[in-house]
């Protein structure tokens, strides 16, 4: 698609299917949420106005809002809250009304009791005298507002045919002061509003009137940015070239933010040409330390990023910005975490930091756009952000401090990553579905293709590897490491066990190939793997998947009871190597696990035969009677990770119903 003019994305033939307002209203909000230089990531808000009939018969106004937690891109009917119009108007004439008053007001003037609460813009939505009204942040009209001179160029790109709105804190008193300016300035030609540092409105009477003058309003700036030369960003996108990643380095960056958090954190790499470009320049210590493009980032991606690695420094600067904003704040405010959300380095190029990978990868599509939008102010003569106190106001709004509080309570492994090798069936699957539900965040490993696909979830990445071929494990691992920033803990799970072989007739080679990946590979995998469990903020966790053969050998598996005993003994030397070092690892030895790839239906009947006894019961065949499956080793495997294995290392845990040779 030409990235040169802003597409119209209305369709006549998919419009005709609509034939309710509610429904054109989703079309077109839709329609904008896909254009991510319009919207971004919850980003804008749209409504229409519908007369409905209450329940007592009598015919009323309401506002069909964008509720809290939507996105316009995936909105659906039930995302809009409808709220009654003519309360609006009313609060819209008070004199002043409280965060804490206003939020009570739109959700206890809902007609539907289970609607998401009204967006924080609704008043304004409401005092807008058009049936549908759109709000984006649309990077081109950001662009050209956030410029030393940005009115005067906003006056003459639009003339009579918007309202200019100057900077206020969204929320009661921007939705009076918009009133208040609509009613004195606006005319048969207003087709919008430009917000100076915020955004655009436009209206109409119809869903596709108010797109179109959405569309033409936001390409009325981007056809003033190419007039003007300042289009094209930055030629040397072309020609750089990204640099090997560093892991070491990004794991120890990595392990100095979240001992800055608090809490573990993701640190994901994002060195595309266009951000190491941007990380190049020699101007980043002006142009980055302005502010964010609209002040609702700033509660993604905190006010400014840190340049370089130091984050110890960046923190002291955010302390000492709080300090200075907080002691002019009107009510007492408590300190965020110091640590940056953004990291640019010249090397590293773009970083991003969260809780989970989707929060990293939401905070990096922000910042990728404020690139764009920094780079074009700057070609418009510079790039300015709001003052300071303007981006704490929103960043230490009750408002937003409850958005980001609203996901709930925080799961036991956010921020951290898991290794898991032979993770695409049996105990690795079922591994990788415990860890990702605790908010692991996954790198999974298997010779298998399938692994790529196993998950979509963005705590997931699944690289396909053999794990006994040295140079495969190192991509692998740094592949993994720049997805997610380190690796606090490790699943050796991978594993064969080939068909039985008395010792008479065992080959060479079927021997080293099951010490290969039984143990050689493990072992390579620790010693690689050991810087970054050490960094672990929480400190390092590996888990063995052992055997019961260890105990409890059976004739005919020399290799591959063999092969779990050395790794066995490896794990207990690495539980006093390491514990210095603060990383614990302990085994598990499940028996019987017959939902894995090993045990087809035939294998387990012929077994069963040979015994003598039904499936069910050659299932079952242990002291305690159950059965064992996948699931009950990955709740182990992740409970040792957990706290309550905090105090405990080179310990051996079977997992097998009782087993009488064992005990
Ligand atoms: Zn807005």
């Amino acid at each position: 698609m030409d990235s040169s003019k802003i597409s119209n994305r209305w369709n006549d033939d998919d419009a005709a299917k609509l034939t309710d307002d509610l429904s054109l209203r989703v079309y077109t909000s839709r329609l904008l949420g896909q254009d991510k230089t319009l919207v971004l990531h919850g980003g804008g808000n749209t409504s229409v106005k519908i007369e409905e009939t209450s329940i007592t018969g009598e015919r009323e106004e309401i506002l069909y809002v964008k509720g809290s937690g939507w996105d316009l891109e995936t909105i659906e009917a039930p995302g809009f809250s409808p709220v009654r119009l003519q309360h609006l108007i009313k609060l819209a004439n008070l004199e002043q009304l409280s965060d804490i008053d206003m939020v009570n007001e739109l959700r206890t003037h809902m007609t539907r009791a289970s609607a998401p609460t009204p967006s924080v813009e609704a008043i304004l939505h409401a005092t807008i005298p058009h049936k549908f009204v759109d709000h984006t942040h649309a990077n081109d009209v950001v662009s050209i507002t956030n410029t030393k001179d940005g009115e005067t160029r906003i006056r003459e790109i639009y003339g009579d045919d918007v309202v200019v709105i100057p900077y206020v804190m969204p929320g009661f008193d921007l939705a009076r002061l918009c009133a208040e300016r609509f009613r004195a300035e606006a005319t048969d030609k207003t087709i919008g509003m430009i917000l100076l540092n915020h955004g655009v409105f436009s209206f109409g009477e119809t869903a596709k009137l108010s797109y179109d003058r959405m569309i033409d309003l936001v390409s009325r700036a981007r056809a003033y940015l190419h007039q003007h030369n300042a289009w094209q960003v930055d030629d040397k996108r072309e020609t750089v070239n990204a640099t090997k990643t560093d892991i070491n380095a990004l794991s120890e960056l990595r392990r100095m933010a979240s001992t800055v958090a608090g809490a573990p954190m993701l640190l994901c790499s994002h060195a595309e040409n266009a951000t190491i470009a941007f990380s190049q320049r020699d101007d980043l210590a002006t142009i980055t330390q302005s502010g964010p493009a609209t002040p609702d980032h700033v509660i993604r991606t905190k006010r400014v990023p840190q340049l370089g690695r130091d984050i110890n420094q960046y923190s002291a600067a955010y302390t000492a910005y709080f300090n200075e904003q907080s002691a002019q704040a009107s009510k007492a405010k408590s300190i965020l975490d110091t640590c940056p959300r953004v990291i640019i380095d010249p090397e590293l190029g773009l970083c991003t930091l969260g809780k989970s990978g989707r929060e990293s990868d939401i905070i990096a599509d922000i910042y990728r756009h404020t690139i764009d939008i920094i780079l074009r102010a700057e070609k418009l003569g510079g790039y300015q952000a709001l003052p300071a106190n303007d981006i704490f106001d929103v960043e230490y709004w009750s408002l937003e401090q409850a958005k980001l509080q609203k996901s709930g309570s925080v799961p036991a492994f956010a921020g951290e990553v898991v290794l898991i090798t032979g993770a695409a069936s049996g105990i690795g699957k079922a591994c990788v579905e415990k860890f990702i539900n605790k908010g692991a965040a996954v790198i999974a490993l298997d010779i298998n293709d399938a692994i790529t696909e196993l998950h979509t979830s963005a705590n997931y990445i699944g690289i396909t590897c053999d794990i006994t071929a040295a140079e495969q494990l190192t991509a692998a691992i740094e592949k993994g490491v720049s997805r997610f920033g380190g690796i606090d803990m490790l699943v050796l799970n991978a594993g064969i066990f080939p068909a039985s072989k008395r010792i008479e007739v065992l080959s060479d080679e079927l021997w080293s190939m099951v010490m290969s990946v039984n143990l050689d590979a493990n072992l390579r995998i620790m010693r690689q793997c050991h810087p970054l469990l050490k960094r672990a903020y929480k400190g390092g966790r590996v888990v063995v998947i052992g055997s019961k053969n260890i105990a409890a050998p059976g004739p005919g598996a020399a290799a591959y009871s063999a092969s779990k005993a050395a790794l066995g003994q490896l794990a207990r030397v690495a539980a006093l190597e390491w514990s210095a070092d603060n990383i614990r690892i302990n085994s598990i030895h499940p028996d019987a696990v017959f939902d894995t790839a090993i045990w087809s239906d035939e294998v387990l009947e012929s077994r069963a035969n040979h015994y003598s006894m039904s499936i069910e019961e050659y299932k079952k065949k242990n002291l305690l009677k159950v059965e064992i499956n996948s699931d009950d080793v990955a709740a182990l495997a992740a409970e040792m990770c957990d706290a309550l294995f905090s105090k405990t290392t080179g310990a051996n845990i079977p997992l097998d119903g009782g087993n009488e040779r064992v005990i």
